[in-house]
């Protein structure tokens, strides 16, 4: 197949050599031609239409002038120098000037003869001025070569601007590339895909994409670039997925029996809601396959997660196993524990707590109870995947809080027995529906997008500094309610001391509005000894104390449906995911519950869409949404490993239709023809092996 040929090495690109090759891997990892090829201009200048003079604003960005130079004059002194050019065209006046270079175009320049003019207008001496303009005389009749298009703009550095290599420079290496091997741009996929899509072909999209003729064309190369792109990274994803399914079997869980059915029509305390209900019917229908369950359990805070985890538990004991759940810390493990026992009850079935700080001797009985089988359920930290621990039968593992949990730590669990057990892996921090499909393309995805009928929303409110009495006021109401109020400091490692200080100095504030007796808090932060912490969350959470001080440790952890009031200081310090996390600590029982978040009175913009956000609404899909739209998906945990990162083209922000549509179409192709053996599939079985050469498919899950 030719298409090695793109496999060149850039140095062998005429116009490049070693030099030039040296910085174009180092500052844009371009290591041959196709790399080139795909890198696709960040923006494009319109060079399609002529703007009027009177038209031109010193914000605009690039644009384009037909002018007559009317005169040019060489002002100033050494440092002051510049050659300042006057042009006009039947609106008005626009005045050039040149800091660099000013004999050059001082010679170039001819008054009366009239130019097009290219450049980026700015604001001098309180008019509008056009700094270094490109200028190239105009020649009547003559279509200007070239200039009438969008031109592409290049991400350069300052390394290859040395080189030459500014963006001009990159396209003039695009250029030379697109000319001498665009004939081995080959196509990669289907014909019937291209025309149910209407895609245009390969090679155009690349020329089109580096040189639109129009906004027009622009749009069909990026379509099919972007598609093409999202194509092949589901089709590595799905492909993973099947291959999994059909290397391990996987438990069969086909019977209901006593657990379930007694928890659920004697101990279950409330009526599912249907979210829960469905999820617990695709979990049913998935762990009856034969094939090992791979499962992503997304739901907001407090929407319900741990009684579905634990109904699954209870099915995975009615068949014969043994199940675990795990969390990322022990606080939350023990929370997991504590909740489980009191739904279950006594004497129901036998369940442990394994973390960390269990002692040895304790520890000891839990592993025997294990390896014969006597213990059902295992709750606990990493501790659960040491390799000591050894079960007789494990069925299901639920993980609580994927992110934190590594590929391998997943992997690991497998091993713990023969068949590998199912997976549940649950988190609180929903994700783009765009990103789901990427990060976990090749996990099954269980949404509960609803709260228990009970549930009141939270009412959030902004305050700035200037209302901070009324703040102290509302708190008062509420703790004479009998309610109990967070209030959360953020904690930046940077300034770490200043937070500190920051803390103290709102807690003695705290305790002036609020003296003895009668009212008692709690301190939480991250200097505390594990115990103290403990301690003090113990009084919190026995209702000792009212109000909580802490900085962002209780993230992840306390429930306390007694407490109702979320006070979030410095709330534009914290990022839109990590407030919404905050602020599901509250409302999880049945009286209103309140977020307050206080900021200073200026905000950057992002940090007021932020709190905007917040005021708006509670639904954690809409704010995870905003949050991808504000950080771009790169900052978002968990996407450092999942390929979306090496996306070129397409954009999970605002691709997801077209996301969708590469999905359900390699979703298709593999119920028809799982192989990919049929001849018109052929060319991505090819264009496969191409992009993973040497990749093989086990490696990767
Ligand atoms: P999360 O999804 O955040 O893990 P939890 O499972 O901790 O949520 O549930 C939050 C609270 O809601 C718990 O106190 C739980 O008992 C309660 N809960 C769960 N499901 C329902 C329901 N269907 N109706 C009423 N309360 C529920
Ligand atoms: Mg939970």
């Amino acid at each position: 197949m030719n298409n090695q040929h793109l496999q060149t090495p850039i140095e062998y690109l005429k116009g490049v050599g070693l030099s030039r090759a040296e910085v174009l891997k180092k500052e844009l990892q371009i290591y041959v031609f196709e790399d080139l090829l795909r890198l696709i201009p960040y923006k494009y200048i319109d060079r399609t239409r002529f703007y009027k003079v009177k038209d031109i604003q010193p914000d605009m960005p690039y644009v384009q002038v037909l002018a007559r130079v009317i005169s040019k004059e060489i002002m100033g002194e050494k440092h002051t120098k510049r050659l300042i050019v006057q042009a006009k065209d039947d609106t008005g006046v626009i005045e050039l000037a040149w800091f660099q270079g000013i004999k050059w175009v001082e010679k170039m320049v001819v008054p009366g003869k009239v130019y097009v003019l290219f450049g980026k207008p700015g604001f001098f001496n309180g008019k509008t001025q056009m700094p270094h303009p490109e200028l190239e005389l105009y020649v009547p009749g003559a279509q200007q070569k070239g200039n009438l298009t969008l031109q592409p703009a290049y991400n350069s550095t300052e390394k290859l601007k040395q080189f030459s290599l500014d963006s001009k420079g990159i396209q003039k290496l695009v250029t030379i590339l697109l000319e001498q091997n665009g004939r081995h741009i080959e196509e990669n996929l289907p014909v019937y895909i291209i025309n149910r899509f209407k895609l245009m072909g390969r090679a155009e999209a690349y020329r089109g994409i580096h040189f639109p003729a129009d906004a027009t064309q622009l749009k069909e190369a990026q379509y099919r670039l972007k598609f093409e792109e999202l194509f092949f990274l589901q089709l590595k994803l799905l492909k993973n997925k099947l291959l999994h399914t059909q290397k391990f079997k996987g438990n069969i869980f086909d019977k209901v029996g006593d657990y379930f059915n007694e928890f659920f029509h004697h101990k279950l305390p409330f009526p599912l809601t249907n979210a829960q209900k469905r999820v617990l019917k695709e979990i049913r229908l998935d762990t009856q396959r034969g094939v090992q369950m791979n499962r992503l359990l997304q739901g907001d805070v407090g929407s319900g997660k741990t009684v579905v985890a634990l109904m699954c538990m209870l099915l995975a004991l009615d068949n014969g196993f043994q199940a675990c759940i795990m969390a990322p810390t022990e606080i939350l493990a023990t929370q997991h524990y504590e909740t489980i026992k009191s739904l279950v009850g006594e004497g129901f079935i036998d369940i442990a707590l394994l973390t960390g700080s269990v002692p040895q001797k304790l520890r000891k009985g839990i592993h025997e109870r294990l390896e014969d089988g006597r213990l059902h359920i295992l709750v606990g930290t990493h501790a659960l995947i040491e390799d000591k621990v050894q079960y007789k039968n494990l069925g299901l593992v639920v993980i609580d809080e994927q992110h934190r949990f590594g590929v391998e730590q997943r992997a690991k669990l497998w091993k713990k027995a023969a068949v590998p057990p199912h997976m549940l892996v649950m988190t609180a921090t929903p994700i783009p529906r765009t990103l789901a499909m990427t990060m976990y393309g090749d996990l099954d995805i269980s949404v509960i997008d609803e709260l228990p009928a009970n549930r009141k929303p939270i009412k959030t409110h902004h305050y700035y500094e200037a209302q901070r009495l009324r703040m102290f006021g509302f708190m008062r109401e509420e703790i004479a309610k009998g309610r109990q109020i967070y209030v959360v400091y953020p904690l930046i490692q940077e300034s770490e001391k200043l937070d500190l200080k920051n803390l103290q100095d709102g807690i003695e504030i705290m305790l002036r509005e609020f003296p003895l007796p009668g009212y008692h808090i709690s301190v939480v932060h991250g200097k505390l000894k594990a115990a103290d912490k403990e301690a003090e969350m113990q009084r919190f959470v026995k209702g000792q104390t009212q109000i909580m001080v802490a900085t962002t440790v209780i993230e992840v952890g306390v429930n306390v449906p007694n407490a109702s009031v979320m006070i979030i200081e410095n709330a534009e310090r914290f990022g839109l995911s990590q407030l919404h996390q905050l602020r599901g600590r509250v409302g999880r029982g049945a009286e209103q519950s309140y977020c307050i978040l206080m900021s200073k009175e200026k905000l950057s913009n992002d940090g007021r869409i932020r709190l905007n956000t917040m005021v708006r609404t509670n639904n954690g899909f809409e704010i995870a949404e905003t949050d991808m739209q504000l950080r771009g998906p790169g900052d978002i945990a968990g996407t450092q490993q999942s390929g979306v990162l090496d996306l070129k083209v397409a954009d999970l922000t605002t691709d997801q239709e077209v996301l969708q549509q590469a999905r359900n179409v390699v979703i298709e192709i593999f119920e028809k023809d799982p192989q990919l053996a049929a001849p018109e599939n052929q060319i991505l079985n090819r264009a496969f092996q191409q992009k993973n050469d040497g990749l093989t498919w086990d490696k990767i899950s």
